[in-house]
């Protein structure tokens, strides 16, 4: 098997998409592409497009991760009853802070997700 290509196909998927798919969800889609491919391939892979700055993994929850194909620095909402996770606009004065702090830090980056119910979640309860 050749492992620049199952590299591909998991950075091609992730770019496929602006959900913020978990690691099951990349596994499924390229299972599709590539049958053979094992969720731990796909794993591995995830962790090193993070590590070659590629990819971004988000926090959403103890042990939980989505990753992110988008790598500008931004923020993220997650979704306390559904799981899902959507960028999250922020004001300017927080993100012109947040930079400033990783420029005085030397910071590479950060992640800050807001947990929250979604709309689509919130619609539902109040039926
Ligand atoms: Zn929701
Ligand atoms: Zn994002």
């Amino acid at each position: 098997m050749n492992y620049s290509r199952q590299r591909e196909t998991v950075y091609n998927v992730l770019r496929s998409t602006k959900e913020h798919p978990s690691a099951d969800w990349i596994y499924g889609e390229c299972k599709k592409i590539m049958p053979s491919i094992g969720l731990a391939t796909v794993y591995r892979n995830l962790e090193q497009l993070v590590l070659q700055g590629k990819a971004i993994k988000v926090p959403v929850g103890q042990d939980k991760y989505r990753y992110d194909a988008d790598i500008s620095l931004h923020c993220h909402g997650a979704c306390t009853v559904c799981g899902k996770v959507w960028d999250e606009e922020i004001s300017a004065t927080l993100n012109d802070a947040l930079n400033a702090e990783c420029e005085k830090n030397h910071s590479d980056g950060f992640s800050l997700t807001f947990f929250r119910v979604c709309e689509d979640c919130m619609a539902k309860q109040e039926q």
